[in-house]
């Protein structure tokens, strides 16, 4: 198997001085699946304190967990010592963790079979718990009992989920049953912790298993609305597909394209979506299914609500989402050409006159100022040859 440069010398400098070190966890298994690890992670018999002294360049990242982050040629490498996580409190955090010697108890605590591999070049892949089988299957399997294991700790509910997604894996039957008998334990993990699980499901090659979430009986567990949203399977309108592009906030207005925007944009506040998000969250949500007829004059009043690239991303969205015929997309998107190259005025910014201009002329500041510059646009909008000075001063 193929491993960075750094992560090698990281392994290497750690044995030379009497630890163990492997690669471990999703870097072993995206590289075994010709995936590009987003990160690479490394374990080892070494304390935390040994792994700083070997290493010029480190960060403590997380030390009462055992994990320092090792910097080699700008990059981060988090190296982390076995540990055995010790009893689940409350179903999210361990309420300590032991280190250990052994390799394999630290392989026996991760959540899935193909996330339980370590591998060195001194050793080759270290596969206790039939990880390349389930691979070679397409399979999500828990290491040990599914329901111990989602009892301890349920955001691994979610997790089979979203790999069983971005690898286009099945769940293992086990597995599954387990998914649905202790769903109702997601009502105890934090919001922020759902959400990545369910961004990152959604941003991936299957966002149609997102269907998985409500047949599993999870979504009333999610947030107080995730329940009320329709549950977007393979037959109806609002079917998921990799069609949208698959930036997140795209994936997660097609998602919720049938709420009303406020109700999406809810959602995504009790799960503790980013501001910037959940505004062009709104804004797709509310524009993909309002009729824009192919003709300049209504595509310049649509585009003057929204910034350009979210403009291009509502026609994207259109497509994908199939709002109007294709002849009549086409034509949409050529319009919208048009206006760009002649440089039709669709923004206050882009009006010939500003703020200051009117006031010089005599307007006062203040409400009737603003109210003044939006007649204007209206009418440019309609007319851009009317973006003159002369014509607007006049007017
Ligand atoms: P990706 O980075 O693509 O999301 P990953 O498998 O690297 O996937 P991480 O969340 O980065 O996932 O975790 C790294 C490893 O730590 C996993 O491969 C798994 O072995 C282990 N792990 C992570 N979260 C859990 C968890 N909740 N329970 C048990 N093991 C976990
Ligand atoms: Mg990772």
């Amino acid at each position: 198997m193929e491993i960075p440069q750094a992560v090698e010398r990281i392994i290497q400098t750690l044995e030379e001085n009497g630890f163990e070190a492997f690669a471990v966890g999703g870097c072993v298994r995206d590289t075994l699946l010709g995936r590009t690890p987003e990160d690479w992670d490394i374990t080892t018999s070494a304390q935390p304190e040994e792994v700083k002294k070997l290493f010029r360049r480190t960060i403590d990242t997380g030390i009462q967990h055992g994990t320092v982050t090792v910097l080699e040629n700008r990059t981060g490498y988090e190296v982390t010592t076995y540990r055995i996580d010790g009893i689940y409190e409350d179903g999210r955090h361990p309420k300590s963790v032991e280190f250990t010697s052994d390799l394999l108890e630290d392989l026996k605590r991760r959540d899935f079979t193909i996330n339980a591999m370590a591998y060195s070049h001194k050793t080759g892949i270290i596969d206790a718990f039939g990880g390349m089988e389930d691979l070679k299957n397409g399979m999500i399997r828990c290491v040990g009992c599914a329901r111990d294991r989602f009892t301890e700790d349920a955001l691994r509910i979610l997790r089979a989920i979203r790999f069983s997604a971005q690898l286009g894996f099945s769940v293992e039957e086990k597995t599954l049953e387990a998914v649905a008998e202790i769903a109702p334990n997601l009502i105890h993990v934090s919001k922020e912790r759902i959400q990545v699980e369910l961004t990152k499901l959604l941003c991936s090659s299957h966002p149609e298993r997102m269907a998985m979430v409500f047949e599993q009986g999870l979504a009333p567990f999610l947030s107080s609305h995730f329940s009320g949203i329709e549950k977007p399977d393979r037959e109806s309108t609002n079917r998921l597909s990799d069609q949208f592009s698959g930036e997140k906030y795209v994936r997660w207005a097609a998602f919720l394209r049938c709420l009303i925007p406020t109700d999406a944009a809810r959602i995504l506040k009790e799960l503790k979506m980013d501001n910037d998000t959940i505004s062009r969250v709104k804004i797709l949500t509310e524009w993909w299914k309002v009729a824009i007829e192919a003709e300049k004059y209504s595509i310049r009043k649509v585009m003057s609500q929204m910034p350009a690239e979210l403009f291009d991303a509502l026609l994207d969205f259109r497509r994908a989402a199939g709002t109007e015929s294709w002849e009549q997309w086409e034509q949409l998107k050529f319009l919208t050409e048009e206006i760009r190259q002649s440089g039709d005025c669709i923004s206050l910014k882009m009006l010939a006159v500003t703020g200051a201009d009117l006031i010089a002329a005599g307007v006062k500041p203040g409400r009737e100022l603003g109210e003044m510059l939006n007649h204007m646009l209206e009418d440019v909008l309609q007319y851009p040859e009317h973006n003159t000075k002369e014509y607007l001063l006049r007017f």
